[in-house]
């Protein structure tokens, strides 16, 4: 898996221009957590092993944001019209996934429904039928182009307010998400090396990027923000008799942190972009270097069984006795004069 929300639909590039290299925010976000999953997701598109964890993660992401979208195209002015056309959506998607059910039991099912449909019934209370009212773009694509790169990142909405705007990306919770309250200098920290969290820093480029494509068609000087929407941050049975589950609904916005951050971001996405187009994708040679990546990444990347970097490097740590590394060609020849002595 990459950041904690570049879906596959996210990836998708809007139409070609022969005199621009195109990049998406999926693409940073995979490259920063590993140069080679990167490859893996997007230059040869393998098919990762996946958890049923990460799979009930996907899948509450796609069914939440699909059906708020819905709800937020109803073209009505009633609050709880809106709602039931996003219900609605919610039931015809669900019913249509059912057969690839991630659950172990349908009990684990039926509860994830009704958190799905409290969900969208808190985020439409709490702060859905105000973006609804104000929504200029859903589900859009949002893009800038910059020495001869067209940087795109998509969005679920973007919300019109004081005269500038707020796009918004919905996610299951904040696991993996930046929290802007850990310090003023994350990017800095992360490429010097003295504090690695990848999918952190994913996610605070992909808000940068769709901020920076904001300023492109608002100004410079507009406030325009990016809020990721934690739509099941909290979920638990009721005590209240009329709901099965409650939820809380919460958003980050990172306007404040781009402000703060925003020259090392640029840095950190040129870079990043400059990578992705010369198709450099050796974990090896990535600038925050391999040890951190074997450590922290590959502990929780869909590809880790088939990497040949991982698996080299185990081989490597494992049976390291001198200082030269033991590659697996080594290791290929040690088993093989074992075998033979016998
Ligand atoms: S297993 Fe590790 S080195 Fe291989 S693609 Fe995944 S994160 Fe990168």
């Amino acid at each position: 898996m990459t950041g904690p929300d570049a879906d596959s639909d996210r990836n998708s590039k809007s139409d070609p221009d022969p005199e621009l290299d195109r990049v998406t925010a999926a693409e940073i976000e995979s490259h920063i957590v590993c140069p080679r999953q990167y490859e893996f997701e997007h230059e040869r598109a393998l098919s990762p092993r996946q958890s049923d964890r990460s799979l009930i993660r996907r899948r509450r992401r796609e069914l939440l944001s699909d059906a708020i979208v819905a709800g937020l195209r109803a073209e009505t002015d009633d609050p709880a019209e809106r709602v039931a056309s996003a219900l609605e959506r919610l039931g015809d998607r669900w019913g249509r996934q059912s057969t690839s059910s991630p659950y172990l039991v349908d009990a684990q099912e039926v509860y994830d429904q009704a958190v799905a449909r409290e969900a969208i019934k808190s985020y439409f209370d709490e702060m859905g039928h105000e973006h609804a009212e104000n929504a200029v773009a859903v589900d859009a694509i949002l893009s800038y182009d910059l020495e001869g790169i067209r940087y795109e990142v998509g969005v679920d909405a973007v919300i019109e307010r004081d005269g500038t705007a707020l796009a918004v990306r919905y996610v299951p919770n904040f696991d993996g998400i930046l929290n802007v309250n850990w310090y003023d200098d994350n990017i800095k920290q992360y490429r010097d090396g003295s504090k690695y969290f990848p999918r952190q820093i994913a996610s605070f480029a992909t808000a940068g990027l769709a901020i920076r494509s904001l300023q492109r068609e608002y100004g410079l000087d507009a406030r325009t923000d990016f809020a990721y929407i934690s739509l099941v941050e909290d979920s638990r049975p009721a005590y209240r008799a009329d709901d099965d589950v409650a939820v809380a609904t919460e958003a980050r916005h990172f306007r404040g942190q781009y402000e703060e951050e925003e020259g090392d971001l640029a840095r950190l996405l040129a870079a990043k972009a400059t990578a992705i187009v010369e198709s450099r994708t050796d974990p090896t040679a990535a600038e925050v270097g391999f040890g951190d990546i074997r450590e922290r990444s590959c502990s929780y990347c869909a590809y880790r069984d088939a990497c040949p970097d991982r698996i080299r490097s185990e081989v490597s740590f494992a049976e390291r006795t001198g200082s030269e590394p033991v590659t697996v060609e080594d290791a290929m020849r040690v088993d093989q004069a074992g075998g033979d002595s016998k």
